[in-house]
């Protein structure tokens, strides 16, 4: 099969990580029988620089005419002076809003040979974990009615969340089918002992279950969500919630983890097209010097096969060869943790995955 893949490399150590991913994607390409086309744009400061704004119309264009999306990272020093709309970042909710993506998919996976790298007690994470965070993306409470009034005490303000069933059920949708092909596990987060919009929310995910009856459903309150991604998160398989709760929480899954350089993402919307990144942003401080940790980026690349092209055996291949490099020790500066040794390069690093390809 032929797949058109857009490039967004970005900033910083944006066009490294992203030739990491390509060379990965090559070789899978060439294992499999397929034909990636790979197409850059221009995005972030480099924009700006380039083309005089940080989300050029041929970028948006290329991206909607593409397959699929790959972005490395956008931003850095040179354009933090800038204001809002000029701003590199500005660039990723444009892009965002162009394509329509309104479920974000982000893995939080503990690998056991990394598991030094994790803040959480060495018994509770032997095993490792792998969590599928399914968060609402362009709804709730980041998007509704906000102001200023007059209240009981003076000046307020407010912010208030709607969800309408389309939405929770598209989410749910999405959520239901990543456990589908994982170990068909959803625990879904609200807070419905006091917001009407969770109420609505686990009812039209209870109606969503009856159709997955494969599927192992359960929900649980987002206050117990927090404390048990701590106390014990191998419990979790998928985990589906709004925009707001998904916020907080993926950052806590990500984090103990603690590995940034690791962690992959995908934003998806209606149609197969998707747009994957790494969770890190453009690292100002290691560009350019053969540092980084192409990893999340490789297993963002593994995200699309899976996501947007339906390759799962080849997705499945890229994340083993990432897990045998790991096992067999070979480590970036970031995840050296104890390692003994001198920590890989990008290019190092990328072309043991090659090889374990
Ligand atoms: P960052 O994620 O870029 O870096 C934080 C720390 O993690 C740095 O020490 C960096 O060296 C390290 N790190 C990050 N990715 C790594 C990798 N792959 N390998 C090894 N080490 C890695 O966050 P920051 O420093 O807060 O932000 C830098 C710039 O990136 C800012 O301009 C910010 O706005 C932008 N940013 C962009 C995105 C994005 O493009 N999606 C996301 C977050 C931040």
């Amino acid at each position: 099969m032929k797949y058109n893949i857009a490039l967004l490399k970005g900033d910083g150590i944006g066009p490294e990580i992203v030739d990491s991913a390509v060379a990965v994607m090559k070789k899978t390409a060439e294992k499999f029988g397929h034909s990636f086309v790979f197409t850059e744009y221009p995005i972030g400061g480099y924009a700006i620089d380039n083309c005089g704004e940080p989300l050029p119309k041929d970028t948006v264009e290329g991206c909607l005419a593409s397959d699929s999306v790959l972005l490395g990272a956008v931003g850095g020093p040179k354009w933090d002076e800038l204001s809002g709309d000029m701003r590199p970042e500005k660039a990723l909710l444009g892009i965002r809003a162009a394509l329509g993506l309104y479920t974000n998919l982000r893995p939080a996976k503990l690998y056991p040979a990394l598991k030094d790298a994790s803040p959480l007690r060495s018994d509770i994470v032997s095993q490792g974990f792998d969590i599928m965070i399914v968060r609402e993306l362009t709804g709730g409470i980041y998007f509704g009615e906000r102001g200023y009034r007059q209240g009981k005490y003076g000046e307020e303000a407010f912010d208030t969340e709607a969800y309408s069933v389309m939405e929770i059920e598209r989410i749910g949708r999405a959520a239901f089918d990543a456990a589908m092909k994982r170990s068909k596990r959803v625990a879904s987060i609200d807070k419905a002992n006091v917001l009407e919009t969770s109420r609505l929310w686990r009812k039209t995910m209870h109606a969503l279950a009856a159709e997955y009856p494969e599927v192992e459903y359960r929900d649980v309150l987002v206050d117990n969500a927090a404390m048990q991604l701590v106390r014990d998160p191998k419990q979790f398989d998928v985990i589906v919630t709004s925009n707001m709760f998904g916020d907080i929480l993926s950052d806590e899954a990500s984090q103990i983890t603690g590995s940034i350089g690791m962690l992959a993402s995908a934003s998806l919307g209606d149609g197969k097209r998707g747009m994957y990144e790494p969770i890190h942003g453009s690292a100002p401080d290691i560009a350019g010097q053969d540092k980084a940790n192409p990893i999340a980026t490789i297993l963002s690349a593994a995200m699309m096969l899976r996501y947007s092209f339906g390759l799962s055996a080849e997705a499945d291949c890229i994340e083993k060869a990432v897990d045998s490099v790991l096992e067999n020790g070979w480590r970036t500066a970031d995840i050296m943790g104890s390692a003994e040794g001198d920590p890989l390069g990008c290019t190092q690093m990328t072309e043991k995955v090659l090889e374990a390809l």
